[in-house]
């Protein structure tokens, strides 16, 4: 069943945006960073309770298609994400299949384990992740890349995060994603400075159209 869609509070000038996520977690640490007159919105507040397929072969198109199809059902202001690792000896892969690696079952340990045997005996241990962030805001699309280099392992190392976490040592430091707490992650991620991009664009504009 459909959920109930959210409606801003009468007479104000609030600027709904609804971020493609299932994840409430996710959002509410984003509205702590945009501008007040902002109000971001998930997915299922939004009334949109199923997930927006990701069947393109790059970041970019997975998420302009998430922002995209959100407009189209909704016309509202929105932003969508997607997020991979590239593994440079690997021809980039497994890129936009990150999740689903191993499998449409998505378990993180087939990914990391199929990963680490992919690379067995490889020396160019060289990868980076990338997260794409399309927004669709006021009838235009905008993009904002975050990057971030590092060296894949040759065995796990660490307990937190999630994801491929273990096997990826950013550049400038020693430990892996995994042996960091999330605010040392934030430091390096690209998740972080595609964000932080999407933030500094949403205050311009607020500053601009106060
Ligand atoms: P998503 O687009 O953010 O859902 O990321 C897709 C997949 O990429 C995740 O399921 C992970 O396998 C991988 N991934 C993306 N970001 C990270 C990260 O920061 N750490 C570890 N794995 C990640």
């Amino acid at each position: 069943m459909p959920g109930k869609a959210w409606l801003p509070p009468n007479n104000t000038s609030m600027i709904p945006l609804i971020f493609a996520t299932h994840n409430a977690h996710k959002a509410a640490e984003i509205q702590q960073l945009v501008p007040s007159s902002i109000k971001i919105i998930t997915l299922a507040e939004a009334g949109m309770l199923e997930d927006i397929p990701e069947p393109y072969p790059t970041l970019q198109e997975n998420a302009a298609t998430k922002a995209t199809t959100i407009f189209s059902r909704t016309q509202s202001n929105c932003f969508g994400e997607d997020s991979g690792l590239l593994v440079a000896a690997l021809d980039n892969q497994p890129g936009v299949l990150s999740a689903r690696y191993a499998g449409d079952h998505k378990s993180t340990a087939d990914n990391n384990a199929l990963l680490l045997r992919n690379m067995e005996g490889i020396g160019n241990r060289a990868a980076k992740f990338v997260t794409v962030i399309a927004l669709h805001w006021q009838g235009q699309l905008h993009f904002f890349t975050g990057e971030c280099t590092g060296t894949i392992g040759l065995a796990p190392k660490g307990e937190q995060g999630f994801g491929y976490d273990p096997l990826f040592t950013p550049d400038g430091s020693t430990k892996t994603f995994a042996e960091m707490d999330s605010k040392e992650k934030a430091v390096y991620s690209h998740r972080a400075k595609a964000t932080q991009q999407l933030i500094a664009f949403l205050h311009q504009y607020s500053t601009t159209h106060a």
